[in-house]
């Protein structure tokens, strides 16, 4: 048995540094997933059913960020969602670059094949516990068929040895995070994870290659810009963006004049249910979650707050940020000091 101390965001805050940013326009959020795949925006929209279909994809490419079409339908209807995003991106934005998932058993070949031909220029491998043998098969086999050309994305991993697996196997990307989702519930059923802030710092310091996309747990910009400081090249967001008008599920129930979204785990009873008939072991809930209009609007908000943060490092750029960065870790009355705390005064 080892035992090792590890933090998570609301554990740091970053430390200011000398600036001589005198605009915001000055910093650049550019980050490099390969070549030909440069984003304006660091962030990725999540391959869940309620966050990412063609609507999400086309606003996270015009915001220049990247969306990852969910694998949770036929073959065909996947590689139509592809087409319907990337067929009109061409001219309306900075990139035109669209991802889809699949999984590593059954017809996942095909599904990759079908989903590259309609457009997508990155495959995203997107199982619960990416540090298994299936991956790595998954990995070789769409390697062999498609050539470095195809970007594949992997996960997700917690760990360095994962990481490092990983990216021996040939992944272009690693999504890491387990455990740490808004709607997850895998380490109160099985007791596994790794606070988010550690499996970024751990996996930053062994990466030859591979970008890293630190994904669950962000709950604001200010989480955002300390995944960036501790080494990832790009966040994975489902509950910032869950809610939207871009997501796939339709309005709910209204309460009090105000509407409602979904907002569900992959790995919810409910999703489950919906997919594949029945349920095994849920890892997941399904949530109702107030109505956030366009997601134009949120993406806005946090680029403006990411930007903020890298001037406060004096940072130009995501290197220099990553170079600059300087946390320190906090206490619960330094947390408590952090938030907004004018309402909770007796
Ligand atoms: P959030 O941004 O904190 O809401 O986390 C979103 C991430 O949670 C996704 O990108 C997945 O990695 C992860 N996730 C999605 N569904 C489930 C689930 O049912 N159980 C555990 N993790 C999930």
């Amino acid at each position: 048995m080892k035992f090792v101390k590890a933090l998570t965001y609301d554990d740091v805050l970053l430390i200011p540094q000398y600036s001589d940013i005198k605009s915001r326009k000055e910093v650049s959020l550019e980050s490099i997933l390969g070549p030909g795949l440069d984003f304006s925006l660091p962030i990725v929209s999540s391959p869940m059913d309620t966050v990412t279909e063609n609507e999400m994809a086309k606003a996270m490419a015009k915001a220049g960020g990247l969306g990852v079409i969910h694998r949770y339908n036929s073959i065909r209807e996947q590689a139509e969602l592809v087409s319907l995003a990337w067929g009109s991106l061409t001219d309306t934005g900075p990139n035109n670059i669209v991802a889809a998932a699949v999984g590593v058993t059954g017809d996942f070949e095909e599904r990759a094949t079908a989903v590259c031909d309609a457009g997508a220029k990155i495959v995203c491998i997107d199982v619960a516990h990416g540090h298994h043998s299936l991956v790595k098969e998954a990995i070789g086999r769409l390697k062999s068929v498609h050539g470095d050309k195809l970007h594949v994305m992997a996960g997700n991993v917690a760990t360095a040895d994962g990481f490092r697996a990983l990216e021996s196997w040939g992944a272009d990307s690693i999504r890491i995070g387990i455990g740490n989702g808004s709607i997850c519930s895998t380490r109160i059923k099985t007791g596994f994870g790794v606070p988010s802030l550690h499996m970024v710092l751990e996996c930053a310091a062994v990466r030859k290659k591979a970008k890293i996309v630190s994904d669950g747990g962000i709950k604001n910009s200010g989480d955002i810009v300390k995944a960036l400081a501790a080494g990832a090249d790009f966040v994975m967001l489902g509950s910032l963006l869950a809610g939207t008008t871009e997501t796939p599920c339709g309005l709910g129930m209204t309460l009090d004049g105000k509407k409602f979204k979904t907002y569900r785990g992959m790995a919810s009873k409910e999703a489950q249910e919906e997919w594949k008939g029945s349920y095994s072991s849920d890892e997941g809930v399904s949530a109702t979650i107030p109505f956030k209009g366009s997601v134009a609007g949120i993406l806005h908000d946090l680029k403006k707050g990411i930007a903020s943060g890298f001037s406060y490092a004096g940072a130009r750029s995501l290197k220099e940020l990553q170079e600059d960065a300087l946390f320190i870790q906090q206490t619960a009355s330094g947390f408590h000091e952090s938030q907004t705390h004018i309402f909770s005064k007796a």
